[in-house]
């Protein structure tokens, strides 16, 4: 088993294609007001583009971190409706999320454009979070390491392994994302400990201290039992983070996780 110490849980809260200004000024106020007691985890909240200024002006030399949902390739150009990692740093971001599963299904991101966007993401000098996942078909035809294998081999490919040092993976089981259906503890540790592996296979020292959160109807009730579990090093967070208190409870269990194992 590695050694937790190496990896500072994260807790990142995807808010998706919601909150109006109003609400989005109210829940980031409130979060950033009730995380101030946490310091053993790291937090981070992932607005829509247009509340990034926001995000900026709230939570600028606060210990929360925020992020994109998305961004496009290259520095600028004639892309109608895209924003560049360029632009993205230009407000504060620290983190973007890629490949998640809504924009690998919805708007057809294959395997190549991920990659593509993880590789853009790092040149802009932004921390990626790539997200992984199997279909509920996928898991049902026992192709879970096959899909995941996949899309971690075509991102290895893309930027190389060491790049990985500034990369946060996230599992998240397609069948688990907005749901109510989470992958039972073990569940999750198993594929995150086959993803650990196939790095570990590139270089242990990457793979001991990568990150890998988790994804799919995180909560405060089952927070704590995915947490405890040897290569979970935190959660990605959708429905839950769009509520104060719910998101801090997850935060929460996080920080008390993480000192119970200190
Ligand atoms: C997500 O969209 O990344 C996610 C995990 O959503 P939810 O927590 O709502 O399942």
């Amino acid at each position: 088993m590695q050694k937790r110490e190496q990896r500072k849980p994260m807790v990142a809260g995807n808010w998706k294609m919601n909150a109006s200004r109003e609400a989005a000024q109210a829940l980031i106020t409130a979060i950033q007001q009730g995380a101030t007691a946490f310091t053993a985890i790291d937090i981070a909240i992932f607005p829509s583009f247009v509340h990034l200024p926001l995000a900026e002006h709230l939570l600028k030399n606060t210990a929360i971190a925020w992020g994109a949902q998305n961004m496009y390739l290259g520095t600028a150009g004639a892309f109608t409706g895209e924003v560049s990692g360029a632009m993205l740093v230009d407000y504060g971001c620290q983190y973007v999320l890629i490949g998640h599963s809504e924009r690998r299904a919805l708007f057809h991101e294959d395997l190549t454009m991920v990659a593509a966007k993880l590789k853009a993401a790092l040149e802009a000098k932004l921390k990626p979070i790539l997200c992984l996942g199997e279909t509920l078909a996928e898991r049902e035809a026992n192709q879970t390491e096959n899909v995941i294998g996949m899309q971690l081999q075509s991102a290895i490919d893309a930027v190389g392994i060491h790049a990985f040092n500034q990369i946060v993976v996230a599992y998240e089981p397609v069948w688990a994302i907005g749901t109510g259906l989470t992958a039972t503890p073990e569940q999750a540790q198993s594929v995150h400990a086959f993803i650990r592996k196939i790095f570990a296979q590139h270089d242990v020292v990457v793979a001991n201290s990568m990150r890998i959160l988790y994804g799919g109807s995180v909560k405060a009730d089952n927070a704590t039992g995915l947490f405890g579990m040897a290569d979970i090093d935190g959660a990605l967070v959708g429905g839950a983070s769009l509520d104060a208190k719910s998101f801090l409870a997850i935060c929460q269990a996080a920080e008390q996780t993480e000192i119970a194992m200190e």
